[in-house]
């Protein structure tokens, strides 16, 4: 699967972090993860934490599929509302899911201070934004929803959005818990502290196949000849994730974004707000620390990557007007564009867990507009597994729901 169009911003801002080996040899270890994303990372640094011995695959250079492509908005906020996920799963499990993810913000900051990584991570407030006046009860009706469950949420109508933010909306729910980040050194950092731990980490290296064994290991063989066998497989395969499942667990979508060249000092976007909106598919944007704006949205079902790539320019200029519009004091300017596959779930949560299709494996599929997030919460509940511990939240995220 083609993941990304054109090069990601941070894959260019940064270019290669650090390299690692194509596996030569036979491995044998505890907990095989396939995948080298911010999924995979934040499970090799966690699992290692745990004792665990660990091997890392990814048929890529590391951090090269849908991570270098995230814009990195660190939302709490899921793209189901509260009130329609209680509606969905039951008001139960819809809580817990919101508030579980305000703690993966927590532990996703935790993760970037304790490894001491250098990845832009700052605590932000989101503005998630009414689209028109016909939506205001329900925003209304989400903001009364998250107040019931402790979240920290207030809301702003048109004259303190315009004065604080500059924006020109009806109203909004603000929230105190997101965050952002670069998710590649995020991911590049997390990787390198397992690495410090034993973690053999490999890239250029595709697993094939799934032999289960007798005693209940599982042998993978790769395209580079050589093996691993290993006591239990995580799958933080992202977006290609599907091709291992006959469930219909992901609709997939494209999304576009652009960077802007850097605002000058006076702009009036403050730094430490992520910005998102009610209307289908939204606009998203925020800040980055060398003060340019990155924004993303005008999702489409586009599944041609070829497509894709020549839609890029066209999608970038839509939202780089809608962006401009929204500040017309500043003059904007697009540095560059990309488009990456993206996908949703039915009801809006991530896939976490064993499937019946592959037992011997453990999913994390944090699918959505806040995946990483996700990706957070995911590894919590594994953890457990993996370690027998019994986790109460792990029933929300299962298969077959
Ligand atoms: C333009 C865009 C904007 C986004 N913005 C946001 C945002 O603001 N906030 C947010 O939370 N999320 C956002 N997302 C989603 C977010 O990027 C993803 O949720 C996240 O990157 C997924 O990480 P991952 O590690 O699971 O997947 P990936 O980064 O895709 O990593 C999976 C890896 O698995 C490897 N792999 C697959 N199959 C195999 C195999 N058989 N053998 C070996 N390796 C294999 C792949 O090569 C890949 O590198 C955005 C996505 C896009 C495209």
């Amino acid at each position: 699967m083609d993941l990304v169009s054109h090069q990601p911003y941070w894959l260019v801002k940064n270019g290669l972090v650090a390299t690692y080996p194509a596996l030569e040899q036979d491995e044998r270890c505890d907990v095989l993860i396939l995948g080298a994303g911010i999924t995979g990372a934040i499970f090799a640094e966690r699992l290692t934490r745990e004792g665990f011995d660990v091997v890392v695959l990814d048929r890529r250079d590391v951090g090269q599929g849908s991570t270098s492509a995230s814009t990195a908005l660190l939302l709490y906020e899921i793209d189901a509302h509260l009130v329609t996920l209680r509606e969905n799963v039951g008001r139960a499990a819809a809580d817990r899911a919101y508030q579980l993810s305000v703690k993966s913000i927590d532990s996703l900051e935790q993760l970037a201070k304790q490894s001491k990584i250098d990845c832009a991570f700052r605590r932000k407030r989101s503005v998630y934004a009414a689209s028109s006046e016909d939506v205001l009860p329900d925003s209304r009706a989400e903001l009364e929803a998250r107040l019931e469950i402790g979240i920290d949420v207030a809301w702003l109508g048109p004259r303190e959005l315009r004065e604080q933010y500059s924006l020109p909306y009806c109203g909004a729910i603000v929230s105190g818990n997101s965050a952002s980040c670069d998710p590649y050194l995020l991911g590049h950092g997390l990787l390198k502290a397992a690495a410090a731990r034993g973690a053999r980490i490999y890239d250029r290296t595709e697993a094939t196949e799934f032999d289960e064994q007798p005693g209940g290991e599982v042998r993978v063989p790769t395209d580079r000849g050589p093996t691993v066998t290993a006591r239990h497989v995580v799958m933080a395969t992202g977006f290609e994730s599907q091709q291992y499942l006959r469930e219909k667990v992901v609709k997939f979508k494209a999304t576009y974004a652009l960077v802007t060249q850097p605002l000058p000092t006076t702009a009036p976007w403050p730094e430490d707000a992520l910005f998102w909106e009610t209307s289908r598919p939204y606009l998203y944007l925020r800040a980055t620390d060398d003060r340019r704006l990155l924004a993303g949205g005008e999702d489409d079902e586009t599944h041609s990557p070829l497509k894709r790539d020549a839609l890029v320019e066209a999608k970038a200029a839509k939202i780089l007007k809608r962006v401009q519009s929204m500040f017309p004091d500043l003059r904007l300017e697009t540095e560059h564009a990309w488009a990456g596959t993206f996908g949703e779930t039915k009801d809006g949560l991530p896939y976490i867990g064993r499937s019946p299709e592959r037992p011997y494996a453990r999913f994390a599929l944090g699918f959505g507009g806040n995946g990483i997030t996700f990706s957070a919460m995911a590894a919590d509940i594994i953890a457990d597994e993996l370690r027998g511990r019994p986790n109460a939240d792990a029933a929300i995220f299962r298969f077959g729901r």
